[in-house]
């Protein structure tokens, strides 16, 4: 079997440990398979992606040893691969313009109900207010949602391979579970040509990725991509799912820890053995 694998950093920071982790375990792992590791910017969130983020997570990226096929993946230039999709599932019905803000949402959403969860991997779930509203009726401002309860109809009965420590194993896709636990999640943002989950999605497909690794935190999303990879007539690779790298107060790094940035420990003079040494690889 083929290996190919991707790191897909958002260019909106600098890379922290954990992110370190990630690209070399994938880089490891496709090695080891002698297969191949691809690099992808993920650079949709164009108020928050900056080219010198993306300059600098390249020179940490070879600092650390690691190397891959020029020219890399932009999602910025791929607008049209997601259009495309978009109207896939447009064609199918599947999709609908939605004008409501947060505070709209929250306040359709009602008073919690006790064991009806009020978030999902994509983050407030959806009451449904414009679930009715048909596409051609999109305003400049309106997102795209997909209707999941008719996305998960005709579902057959999708599985997908996890080969990550904590969630081992494969894992069926159940429609009921879709619509209460993640709902009608955004497939296009404004400002924006796709949304992360689709755009992951179509990427990964284009690009030949047979083994998604990445961090644990992007398990639960994974329902939503192998979804859409059957929606799509897409192919549905294997994933491991890592463990996260955290604090010593055992929280998770973002972005904004800075002191825990690739580039601070290489001016402080570690090595990348002692990078790799302390994120236990
Ligand atoms: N761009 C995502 C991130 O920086 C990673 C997405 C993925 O690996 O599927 O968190």
């Amino acid at each position: 079997m083929t290996f190919t694998t991707r790191f897909a950093p958002s260019p909106t920071g600098p890379l922290h440990l954990g992110h370190a982790y990630s690209a070399l375990l994938a880089h490891d792992m496709a090695q080891a398979a002698g297969g191949t590791f691809l690099l992808r910017i993920e650079d949709l969130d164009r108020s928050r992606a900056r080219p010198e983020w993306e300059v600098q997570i390249k020179g940490d990226l070879r600092w650390l040893g690691l190397d891959w096929p020029e020219p890399v993946v932009r999602q910025s230039d791929r607008a049209d691969a997601y259009a495309s999709a978009l109207d896939r599932l447009a064609a199918r019905g599947l999709l609908y313009p939605c004008s409501c803000n947060r505070a709209d949402i929250g306040a359709a959403a009602g008073a919690p109900q006790e064991g009806v969860p009020r978030f999902g991997p994509d983050g407030r779930i959806y009451p449904g207010t414009c679930r009715d509203r048909p596409l051609a009726d999109r305003g400049p401002n309106d997102v795209i949602r997909l209707n999941m309860g008719a996305a998960t109809r005709a579902l057959p009965a999708p599985t997908f391979t996890e080969t990550g420590p904590a969630h081992l194993g494969t894992h069926g896709l159940d429609a009921q579970d879709l619509v209460t636990t993640v709902g009608d999640v955004i497939l296009e943002r404004r400002q924006m040509a796709g949304s992360y989950h689709l755009a992951v999605v179509v990427d990964d497909a284009a690009q030949g990725v047979t083994h998604v690794v990445r961090g644990e935190d992007l398990f639960d999303a994974t329902r939503i991509h192998v979804l859409l990879q059957h929606l799509l007539d897409l192919p549905t690779p294997q994933y491991h799912h890592h463990r996260l790298i955290r604090d010593e107060a055992g929280k998770r790094l973002a972005k904004r820890d800075d002191a825990r940035a690739i580039a601070r420990y290489r001016d402080d003079g570690l090595t990348p053995s002692d990078i790799r040494a302390r994120v236990g690889l």
